[in-house]
């Protein structure tokens, strides 16, 4: 044992740290809008949107992973969205990047634009290169959902910090285990836990972690202003998860890994993004700052007919968007008007065995010629 145990050790003994006897060792669901308020408010719980001891239990959690304070959020987009709405007034810049999540860009022309904010796109790959002058915030996304573009985020950061802008990054497709991006610069770590935070396809919620006190009070004051709170329920199904994402992480990198292998080999693929695989473009600047590479891996088929023909013939897969989630799932990025080939399929690997998988993966590969 080291003397200091790892962060996630942390966090499946912090709770039982703070107990009394008899108290519950699990978390508890604390469903109530209201709680008792006698007298004067003297900083206790009162009402739901001002707090609730179950969101708070896992904010602690998720801060042990970050190393920073956490609000949580009913989804990744408010998460993402309090931040721009706590940082950004008419007259500033947003650097965002172009390959980045859709709907970023989509809530940026249909609430910021129109309020004065100048929004610029950057390719993932460019984004250390990127003009920032005049920015008051620069997003990046990396690995890029879904195109698995990967940047510098410690450059970016150091860029950015030049030309006195803050520094966002969409930590969603590596999670806290596999990249920092607090520790390489960013001020503000967001994720949509939706995904392999909470890891069971089960339930819709996001976070934002800071170091900086004043940013953090931005965001949660926003949050309380505009009531975008995540319900006890959902914090609970998000707590749960956290308790296995560290095992589940290892078999759904490993289970990428080996699929971006195969198909890599495979004689109806045409292309193939994996950050972890030695000749991916990005693997060296992946492999400076990140410990694993997540579950996402895109490859190419010849055709819109193939990619549709693979997704259903695979035994293993959902035909389902999202990723992260414990069951292995496909889907054709064309059909949200993504730009990406007809053929482009993001696959992300679930936790079944490894053997499976391929197998499964390999056998409707063969199908197709
Ligand atoms: C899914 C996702 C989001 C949005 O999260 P929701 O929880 O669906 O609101 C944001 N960024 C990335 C990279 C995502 O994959």
């Amino acid at each position: 044992m080291t003397d200091t145990p790892s962060a996630i050790s942390r966090l499946l003994h912090h709770r039982s740290q703070g107990l009394s006897k008899g108290e519950a060792v699990s978390l508890p669901i604390h469903a109530t809008s209201v709680f008792h308020l006698t007298g004067e408010p003297d900083g206790s719980h009162f009402y739901g949107r001002n707090g609730n001891p179950t969101v708070e239990g896992v904010e602690a959690e998720i801060g042990i992973l970050e190393g920073a304070d956490v609000v949580c959020f009913p989804s990744g987009m408010a998460a993402i969205a309090s931040v721009f709405y706590s940082v950004l007034r008419p007259g500033d810049t947003v650097l965002v990047p172009s390959d980045g999540y859709y709907n970023v860009r989509n809530l940026l022309a249909a609430q910021f634009e129109p309020m004065g904010v100048t929004v610029r796109i950057c390719p993932t790959a460019d984004m250390a290169e990127a003009d920032m002058t005049g920015c008051r915030l620069v997003l990046v996304e990396s690995p890029s959902n879904p195109g698995l573009a990967v940047c510098d985020i410690a450059e970016v950061a150091q860029h950015a910090k030049a030309a006195g802008a803050l520094v966002m990054a969409d930590n969603t497709t590596a999670t806290p285990l596999c990249q920092q991006p607090l520790d390489l610069g960013a001020d503000f770590s967001v994720l949509s836990d939706t995904k392999a935070m909470a890891g069971h396809s089960d339930v819709l919620c996001g976070h934002v972690a800071t170091r900086d006190a004043k940013l953090f009070d931005g965001v949660k004051t926003w949050r309380r202003l505009a009531g975008a709170i995540v319900g006890p329920f959902d914090a609970y199904l998000l707590h749960r998860g956290l308790e296995t994402l560290e095992v589940r992480l290892d078999r759904m990198n490993a289970n990428a890994l080996a699929v971006s292998e195969a198909v890599q080999g495979h004689k109806a693929v045409l292309a193939v993004s994996y950050p972890g695989l030695g000749n991916d473009p990005f693997h060296q600047v992946a492999r400076r700052q990140m410990s694993g590479f997540g579950p996402i891996v895109s490859f190419t088929l010849a055709s819109q007919a193939n990619a549709d023909a693979f997704i259903s013939a695979c035994p293993l897969l959902s035909p389902a968007t999202s990723f992260g989630g414990v069951h292995s799932s496909a889907e054709r990025r064309a059909r949200w008007g993504d730009a990406v080939p007809e053929g482009f399929v993001r696959f992300a690997a679930g936790i079944e065995p490894t053997a499976d998988l391929v197998a499964a993966v390999t056998q409707a590969l063969d199908a197709l010629s």
